[in-house]
């Protein structure tokens, strides 16, 4: 943005210093550059038109929740936006969502088609009003866009207050698919079981667990236990999905977050949610994204119609377009601090400095699951809003689509930048990204998952030279051939040298290993026990129904581990295999589940596990000790301290490595992958290393492969 000023030094000064002091909360002033000018003798205050051909290029802002001011409104029966679904103002509102290019003025949104009533014309034109002058987004319940109720079959349904009866027939039990701000969302009853296993028998979804809306912190506080951290994030601008542990005794049904601690609570961002939940008896629902499994969540009407109908009884839609998908985003505190699952709304797609500048355009697809790409220019790397399980088609397409967004956005052409992709030969963005750069002609790279995972968390720190790292992950391709994931790395942007790693174990059937946890359990415990032991603890243990076919299943897995195959150092696979070896999770139904079992049946407590390391040029964190331990120890009331132990053991051995591979001037720890979100894997390695290396993880992006293609960026011009 650029501001004349013209008056007097010391005012000029004072109009300089409180841009910064006096900003609306959700303004970023990133820096201040300012030169002298000739006064014009200019008399009074006028906005000018943005200027499209301007060179600077616009951020693209981030969605905002609505503020307490706008909701004041809409809850005063004197107030002209009483009950307004869509009320906001400077400060908050839709941005990303609605916008169909920058700068973000409103005939470049899906407001456009909404002509302003006089009297918002008039406060949009008046000066003194702070809130609503030149806001382009205003609107009020004359001028602006309106809800609607339509049954299943898509027929209207007669309703003065359509939110209100919304509240009514979720309290009676039906699903509901809202029309919101990034996207539909599925709507239900939260406490009820059987409306909450109905809702799971339609989806086909057993045991992920879905978030729920409560209208205020109050009735967030009866769900779950809010901590005063927890309550920063969940009424920050950017009012995320936030994972606390669920209050015994709260009114939720069990069934919302099967076999975990945890839940995922978030308070109304847009007055449409706010007035919802005031119509339910008990002020909270079940707001999960409105989408297949597996498929992009739903934006507009025909789709939804189209896709959830199967799902649910009613539709509660309104006419502004969606234009940009924005899913919630999910964070949730480890080991103390705000880490980020996914980052959708309220974050995406605002950019990231980074260290140094590049030299072209980089185009970057990221990896495969929970998968986000980017574009990064000059110093900047801008992600875009977390897309999805690209392995799914629907949603690689996605990831293209936005790309290109970003593109023409910043104004970049495809033809001058480099291609980045992830190392991996078979992920359907490596894939995406040759034919990009065919089509382009630009230059491909190709970069080790782990290195950009690392590299994520220098960028963001803004740390460069070479940096010490650990990688505590699920899958990434690793320079040999084998499936890394737990590794200890010192990497810079021109390279990176591999310096320890978890032992490498036989990874029985690949992807398969990964939803059935107990195949990776046999093919750990084959190391030391023979075929016939293995068999008598999985017939006694109750493991045999963790393999679709059972004994005959066991016995290939037990003859393909003697076998040279591909071979894994993932922590991942070592988490799930404890935790189907402690009997907490036998199938995997959602990424992660196995590992996000075992730290939920986690007990804080002694270290039982004693990490053994083979020292070498490249040092090795030996597994099959952990388990051959794991199991002398194992009894069944023991499976609570006994989870603990594992992933702490896991979070020390890496950084026990790491210590010992350290040099002098190391001062930082880089950590990051899909498992730095681990509570007690992360305790581990910062209890080891505490007073001698300083931890940094990711903050702006998600560690795990959300986070990857900011490290994409920031490696685009490795390797010359
Ligand atoms: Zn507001
Ligand atoms: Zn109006």
């Amino acid at each position: 943005m650029i501001a004349v000023v013209e008056g007097q030094p010391s005012s000029v000064k004072a109009f300089r210093s409180s841009i910064k002091e006096e900003k609306p909360s959700a303004a970023y002033v990133e820096s201040i550059k300012a030169r002298p000018l000739k006064p014009e003798g200019y008399g009074g205050f006028s906005i000018m038109e943005s200027d499209a051909k301007a060179n600077k290029p616009s951020m693209i802002p981030a969605d905002l929740a609505v503020c307490k001011d706008c909701l004041k409104e809409v809850l005063d029966p004197e107030s002209r936006f009483h009950l307004y679904p869509f009320n906001s103002c400077a400060v908050c509102g839709p941005r990303y969502s609605v916008i169909k290019a920058t700068p973000y003025d409103r005939p470049n949104t899906s407001m456009d088609p909404f002509k302003l009533c006089s009297s918002c014309r008039s406060e949009y034109e008046d000066p003194k009003d702070v809130r609503r002058f030149h806001v382009q987004g205003i609107s009020c319940p004359v001028c602006g866009p309106r809800v609607w109720l339509e049954d299943a079959r898509g027929h209207r349904v007669a309703a003065a207050d359509p939110l209100g009866e919304v509240g009514r027939l979720i309290a009676e039990g039906k699903i509901v698919a809202v029309k919101g701000l990034g996207g539909f969302h599925i709507s239900a009853s939260a406490s009820d079981d059987r409306v909450v296993r109905e809702l799971r028998r339609r989806k086909s979804r057993p045991s992920k667990p879905f978030a729920v809306m409560g209208l205020d912190l109050d009735v967030l506080g009866r769900l779950g236990v809010v901590s005063a951290a927890h309550r920063r994030l969940l009424e920050s601008p950017e009012k995320p999905i936030v994972l606390v542990d669920a209050r015994k005794g709260s009114p939720l049904s069990p069934e919302v977050a099967p076999g975990l601690r945890q839940v995922g609570l978030f308070l109304p961002y847009t007055p449409l949610h706010h007035l919802l939940l005031t119509g339910l008896k008990d002020h909270f629902a079940i707001m999960t994204s409105g989408n297949p499994q597996g498929e992009p969540m739903c934006v507009d009407e025909r789709e939804a119609k189209d896709k959830l109908s199967p799902y649910v009884d009613f539709f509660l839609l309104h006419n502004r377009r969606i234009v940009n998908r924005v899913d919630d985003s999910v964070v949730r505190l480890t080991a103390g601090r705000p880490a980020l699952l996914r980052r959708g709304r309220g974050y995406a797609p605002k950019w990231i400095e980074l260290t140094t500048s590049i030299r072209s355009p980089a185009v970057c697809f990221g990896a495969m699951l929970q998968n986000a790409g980017a574009v990064g220019f000059g110093d900047k790397a801008v992600l875009t809003q977390y897309i999805g399980d690209t392995d799914e088609y629907s949603t690689s397409l996605e990831l293209e689509r936005y790309i290109q967004l970003l593109l023409k956005n910043y104004r970049l052409r495809p033809q001058d930048s480099t291609t980045v992709c992830d190392l991996h030969p078979s992920y359907p963005s490596t894939a995406m990204a040759e034919r990009w750069s065919e089509r382009y002609r630009s230059p491909l790279r190709r970069v080790q998952h782990h290195w950009a995972h690392l590299a994520s968390v220098s960028a963001e720190h803004r740390i460069g030279g070479e940096v010490l790292g650990i990688a505590v992950d699920g899958t990434g391709y690793g320079d040999d051939g084998n499936i890394w994931g737990g590794e200890v790395l010192r990497f810079g942007t021109k390279g990176y040298h591999r310096l320890g790693h978890l032992e490498y174990q036989a990874l029985p059937g690949g992807d398969l290993a990964s939803n059935y946890p107990a195949r990776m359990l046999a093919s750990i415990l084959s190391r030391f026990l023979s075929d016939g032991e293995i068999f008598r603890l999985y017939s006694t243990k109750g493991l045999l129904s963790g393999l679709p076919h059972g004994r005959q299943e066991l016995d290939v897995i037990l003859q393909q581990s003697q076998v040279a195959g591909i071979s894994t150092s993932s922590t991942g696979r070592v988490l799930d295999a404890a935790s189907a070896l402690l009997g907490l999770s036998l199938f995997r139904s959602y990424e992660g589940e196995p590992a996000i079992r075992l730290e939920a049946s986690s007990k804080r407590g002694m270290d039982r596990l004693v990490p053994r390391i083979r020292k070498g040029e490249v040092d090795v964190f030996d597994t099959t000790s952990l388990f051959q331990q794991l199991l002398e120890l194992y009894r069944p009331e023991d499976a609570g301290p006994l989870a603990y132990s594992v992933q702490h053991a896991v979070g020390k051995g890496l950084a026990l490595i790491a210590l010992s591979k350290s040099r002098r001037n190391d001062v930082v720890l880089a950590v990051s992958g899909g498992a730095a979100v681990n509570t007690y894997l992360m305790e581990g390695i910062r209890e080891t290393v505490r007073g001698r290396l300083r931890v940094i993880t990711n903050v702006k992006v998600p560690p795990g492969d959300g986070g990857i293609a900011l490290g994409q960026c920031a490696l685009t011009d490795s390797g010359d």
